[in-house]
């Protein structure tokens, strides 16, 4: 899917006024995988949240493939996070009291009847080569082993946009390039990847890097593959 922002503000409105986004525009195409770094507190979770269509702007716009998100209902916009768009994060926010295999299946789990997830779920488990463990509890994975749980977990509907919110950022470097790898494979088959990163390693994998400091876009670099 294409996303792109026109003049993309957030103002939060707190004891103080934080302008967290201000006037970023820019376009993402289908297939490319967008490298955000920036400073803590600069505004790229904020950022992801307005692509995931969890946080609308202030003002501005956001397209998605043509469609302003901002003129969807609550349910339509409910209807696009759930099937377009997959979320995962520095801390994997698994649930431990599920097996991998449950934590993988629970998000699909309202939709779709439980023996179509669980295939769905036991596939993409085998893909990512950690299906040995779909019976074992989150606390007894590894760092690398529950980002590739969370990575299920965030296809099993086949989103169009992986955000990922500091995906290696607790990750040692053999750990780290496993999950690029992944990353970059669901590029190719033309999923649009949006990685927020403080990892000149993990950033330099991506097909451009985009810089954001105190909300505002610093310097839109792209690269020549
Ligand atoms: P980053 O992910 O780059 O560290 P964030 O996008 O989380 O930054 O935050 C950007 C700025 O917006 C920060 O100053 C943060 O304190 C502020 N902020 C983020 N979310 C909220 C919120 N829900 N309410 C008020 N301020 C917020
Ligand atoms: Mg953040």
């Amino acid at each position: 899917m294409t996303i792109q922002l026109v003049d993309a503000s957030i103002t939060f409105d707190g004891v103080e006024k934080v302008e967290a986004l201000k006037n970023i525009s820019l376009t993402i195409e289908k297939g490319e995988c967008l490298a955000i770094l920036g400073p803590s507190g600069s505004g790229k979770t904020t950022l992801l949240n307005v692509i995931g269509g969890m946080l609308l702007l202030t003002n501005g716009e956001i397209l998605v493939d043509g469609q302003a998100l901002q003129q969807l209902t609550n349910s339509e916009l409910q209807t696009f996070r759930r099937t377009k768009i997959g979320y995962i994060f520095q801390d994997y926010r698994l649930f431990d009291q599920f097996t991998v295999l449950e934590n993988v299946m629970l998000p699909q789990w309202p939709y779709q009847a439980k023996a179509t997830i669980e295939k769905k779920a036991q596939t993409l488990l085998t893909e990512l080569q950690i299906s040995h463990r779909e019976k074992a509890f989150p606390s007894a994975l590894s760092g690398g082993e529950k980002q590739r749980v969370a990575i299920a977990r965030a296809m099993l509907h086949q989103p169009d946009i992986l955000l990922c919110d500091e995906p290696t950022g607790n990750l040692d470097a053999d750990n780290r390039n496993n999950v690029m790898e992944i990353l970059e494979a669901l590029r190719e088959q033309g999923i649009t990847i949006i990685v927020v990163t403080h990892d000149q390693e993990v950033a330099k994998r991506g097909t451009k890097e985009l810089f954001i400091r105190d909300g505002e876009l610093v310097l839109p670099n792209a690269k020549v593959n």
